[in-house]
């Protein structure tokens, strides 16, 4: 169990106190992380503190809640896509804050899809809060899976739009939040087991009254386990081996 391998496929190293401290724990306690990036404004310097790290990888991102104000950096973001194979936070977002935003959001992660696709090979991870089926339908429209993989982040859609995201070769980074809540971890009990990875959203989540970080990625796993009446070292190993899979397409 102490050689459990943990997976966090969706966190924000950059957004905790001290980000190189936050790396250099995933580095050393071995956590598969995929560490993304609100604006690509930040991408140079999480670019050189991930160049020689072993375990955590960086995205190059263009959040959907920073679009009304930041949808022009979808230049600068554009200039860096050749210089990564992940990219994320991306998506769509029609929350009440945000759905102002909205048909900006779509014309911006339109572009994103097609440049993606174009380029080939790329690992996206996708936000869809509120907004599964026109997430869904624009993957479908201009993201081919031979291109490259999407994984949706946190997905709270229904079972059937689950099931339609499987089709569409979709993976799913499941949190302990979210299999928390009845109704989304029913969802989750639906998915083949070969297409979920784990992930915290750290630091926006809380764990026993502090920022939630990549090791605590273990309750996810735990509550996995217990779902889809594994062991946790079998279902850990179960995640970790889907990441393998996922990263040799
Ligand atoms: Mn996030």
């Amino acid at each position: 169990m102490s050689t459990m391998s943990l997976v966090d496929f969706h966190c924000h190293l950059d957004l905790y106190q001290d980000h190189e401290a936050a790396i250099l724990e995933c580095e050393q306690k071995g956590v598969q992380t995929l560490t993304v990036t609100t604006t690509p404004k930040a991408w140079p310097r999480n670019r050189l503190l991930t160049q020689n790290t072993l375990f955590v990888r960086a995205a190059l991102g263009l959040h959907p809640q920073l679009i009304e104000e930041r949808a022009s950096e979808i230049q600068i973001w554009e200039t860096y896509l050749s210089q990564t194979r992940y990219v994320g936070e991306v998506g769509l977002d029609a929350g009440p804050k945000f759905y102002r935003s909205f048909d900006l959001q779509k014309k911006i992660f339109e572009k994103i899809l097609k440049l993606c696709n174009q380029a080939g090979g790329k690992i996206l991870t996708v936000h869809s809060v509120r907004t599964p089926v026109t997430v869904l339908d624009m993957i479908e429209k201009y993201f081919s899976p031979g291109h490259g993989r999407v994984i949706l982040h946190w997905f709270t859609g229904s079972k059937a739009e689950a099931k339609r995201a499987v089709e569409l070769g979709c993976y799913f980074s499941v949190n302990a939040e979210m299999l928390r809540n009845e109704h989304h971890s029913g969802m989750v009990g639906t998915l083949p087991v070969n297409r979920i990875l784990t992930e915290t959203d750290g630091p926006f989540c809380q764990y026993q009254s502090r920022p939630i970080k990549p090791t605590d990625v273990i309750n996810a796993v735990n509550l996995l386990a217990n779902l889809f009446s594994k062991e946790p070292s079998e279902l850990a190993q179960m995640i970790a081996s889907n990441l393998k899979d996922l990263e040799a397409f």
